[in-house]
């Protein structure tokens, strides 16, 4: 195939063009400004990797600007002259590897920024619905697929901390996945989140929910409420009954 035709396609689901309409996206949500944050997808059937370049501005990303390796991530299939890649390949090539994920999405979250210096090694958030939308440790025995967290259980992601170049995070990222072999996402102290999933729609599924809920605990801690507490423990945090 020539590598112009690995980017074209009229489907808007097809990686080259999903991965532009979520940079445009990201963009406006204030996630991915002034070219930071990126993004990458594997093709679903021919397991190509599509990846955002490095420095490009993200609300005007296109399918000519995009890297794409072969499935065994050792070689690109097309390299746009005008860009270099993104800093962040070697993580997401590691996310691919070692998580069996079919996209990665980093943002420098500003909700991502403060969890990073409210909690220490962990952020935490506990009995709230939308920690529903994220998997749990547990696995369904007829389906193998995980089981969401429910509203009662506490949603945990590691703080790594951050370095001076992207690719210079990969062995705390991958100490992560030891540690917490069962998280779909790394907070970036000071930096922002790196978020993976299955397929890109889980992806999106899983930065939206982890971005709503760091974004409430922020909110909560400024109330002095711990993000973790009980419930019906917040009325001993807050000043005012009403
Ligand atoms: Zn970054």
């Amino acid at each position: 195939m020539n590598s112009e035709d690995l980017i074209k396609s009229t489907d808007p689901n097809h990686p080259a063009n999903l991965i532009c309409s979520l940079c445009h996206q990201f963009y406006y949500n204030n996630w991915c400004t002034g070219t930071g944050g990126g993004i990458s997808i594997k093709h679903p059937i021919s397991n190509n990797l599509y990846i955002a370049p490095s420095g490009v501005q993200k609300e005007k990303m296109k399918p000519e600007d995009l890297f794409v390796m072969d499935p065994t991530a050792t070689k690109y299939l097309r390299q746009p002259q005008l860009y270099k890649p993104s800093a962040c390949t070697p993580l997401f090539l590691s996310c691919y590897k070692n998580k069996k994920s079919g996209a990665i999405i980093h943002t420098h979250s500003q909700h991502a920024v403060m969890c990073s210096l409210i909690f220490k090694n962990e952020f935490r958030i506990a009995n709230v619905e939308q920690i529903k939308a994220i998997p749990s440790d547990k696995v369904c025995p007829e389906t193998g697929k995980p089981i969401a967290l429910s509203y009662f259980d506490t949603l945990k992601i590691p703080i790594i901390e951050n370095m001076a170049h992207e690719d210079q995070l990969l062995d705390d990222l991958e100490k992560t996945f030891q540690e917490y072999p069962h998280t779909v996402a790394v907070i970036v102290r000071r930096h922002g989140i790196f978020i993976w999933g299955p397929t890109i729609d889980k992806a999106k599924i899983y930065n939206e929910a982890i971005d709503y809920l760091m974004e409430l605990a922020v909110k909560m801690y400024k109330l002095g409420i711990p993000p973790d507490c009980n419930i019906g423990e917040e009325k001993k945090y807050l000043n005012l009954s009403l």
